[in-house]
């Protein structure tokens, strides 16, 4: 855009708009790709170690920042209602920079027992080790976060909707508990998306996205975002991304940039098509359960309708021969692809064993062990609708799903 003052602006304009371009005459009307890794500079401009850096420290390297990654980042904070965003590599990248920047030796973490795998394993395998004690717990429940707290717990983090098995957990409750113990609390949005829930007006201090599922959408980048205060995105630049370095490639952030533009009509186009889906597996025979936060049966709907704008495109079922169901959908379904990953333009299903998960990547027990069992059964089916007409999803799993 033009520099400022605006009026404000919805979602849909600002994907298309936010952030500063140059508008000149003759300028190109597209975001600009600028793949340089370094810029022209002058001796006094700018000193040679990040802890020289300053807002208004001109562009002179591209892990420390660039106009496209600029750009990036400047329109997913105006997407989250943010004051700043930080673009790295990767989601992971992303977390892990912001748990390395949040938390040192003596620090407690308090994660949702039902996250993204490798973040997952990150907390049980990784910090300890570098003194961060970490205690898992089912988010939805807040008594159970209370009970978590220790004097030393600096950050709460959770995933909303959680990956795989669509558990909610309420920001706004969870900012209070978080705030009142002097906690910060960290929210992955990836899910959700900023056009179904913005965590910052709730009260999270950082949000966190893998750009490579919805942002993008396309399933052809890589990216990941922290966007919070100022202060602390510019600490966590030069901490997270400039010392380690996890930093997107141009490229990368450009195809985001083009993802983002159509976000808030995809995201129309995958919960209208996972309403109907959800609605279509929700009668068969041949499932035990269904889960979608829009389904008046998903046990957390009543927050759902309170905290997501739009119940976002992934679908996710089980039923009581798993592993053989797996093997029938993979090799029967033709419209929608049996692959890893999520938020893409074209359907995505796979398999998640329960006790593998349980075992490998959450160390969940008790309670917990338990209640996952309950949502999943022997394993998790994680649909990630996508954009193709609903029917032909249906007829896809209809045939799939047959004896
Ligand atoms: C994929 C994913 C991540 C990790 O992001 P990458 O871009 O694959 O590193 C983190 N959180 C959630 C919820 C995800 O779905």
């Amino acid at each position: 855009m033009k520099p400022g003052p605006f009026p404000p602006l919805a979602q849909a304009t600002l994907a298309l708009h936010a952030g500063t371009t140059d508008e000149s005459d003759g300028a190109q009307v597209l975001n600009p790709l600028v793949p340089a890794t370094s810029f022209f500079t002058k001796p006094e401009a700018v000193g040679f170690s990040a802890n020289d850096m300053a807002e208004d420290t001109p562009f002179l390297y591209t892990r420390w920042n660039n106009p496209t990654n600029a750009l990036l980042e400047e329109r997913l904070a105006a997407l989250e209602g943010g004051e700043a965003a930080v673009v790295f590599a990767s989601g992971m990248a992303a977390l892990s920079g912001l748990f390395l920047s949040q938390l040192k030796a003596g620090d407690h973490l308090v994660i949702s027992s039902v996250c993204y795998a490798g973040l997952a394993e990150v907390a049980h395998d990784i910090l300890p080790g570098l003194g961060i004690a970490t205690t898992a717990v089912d988010t939805s429940n807040l008594e159970a976060v209370r009970a978590a707290l220790r004097p030393e717990t600096r950050l709460i983090h959770i995933e909303t909707p959680g990956n795989p098995i669509l558990r909610l957990s309420d920001i706004e409750a969870l900012a209070a508990i978080a705030h009142a113990h002097g906690a910060l609390l960290s929210v992955d949005s990836t899910m959700a998306t900023p056009i179904a829930t913005r965590p910052l007006a709730l009260g999270a201090d950082f949000v966190a996205h893998s750009l490579t599922k919805y942002a993008c959408g396309h399933g052809d980048a890589l990216g990941g975002a922290i966007i919070g205060k100022a202060q602390a995105m510019a600490a966590l630049r030069k901490h997270a991304l400039i010392h380690f370095g996890g930093a997107i490639s141009p490229f990368a952030a450009w195809l985001i940039l083009r993802g983002l533009e159509t976000l808030s009509l995809r995201m129309a186009g995958h919960q209208a098509g996972a309403a109907a889906v959800a609605a279509y597996l929700e009668g068969h025979p041949r499932l035990r359960r269904v889960l979608w936060p829009g389904l008046p049966s998903h046990p957390q709907h009543a927050l759902a309708c309170r905290q997501m704008k739009n119940f976002s495109g992934m679908v996710s079922f089980s039923a009581d021969d798993g592993p053989a169901l797996a093997r029938q959908l993979a090799e029967r379904l033709q419209v929608i692809s049996y692959a890893v990953s999520l938020g893409k333009t074209r359907s995505l299903l796979f398999y998640i064993p329960t006790e593998a998960l349980i075992a490998s990547s959450f160390h969940l027990d008790g309670d917990d062990a338990r209640s996952y069992r309950d949502w999943t059964g022997d394993g998790t089916f994680r649909l990630s609708v996508g954009l193709e007409d609903p029917a032909d999803l249906i007829a896809d799993l209809e045939r799939a799903l047959a004896p």
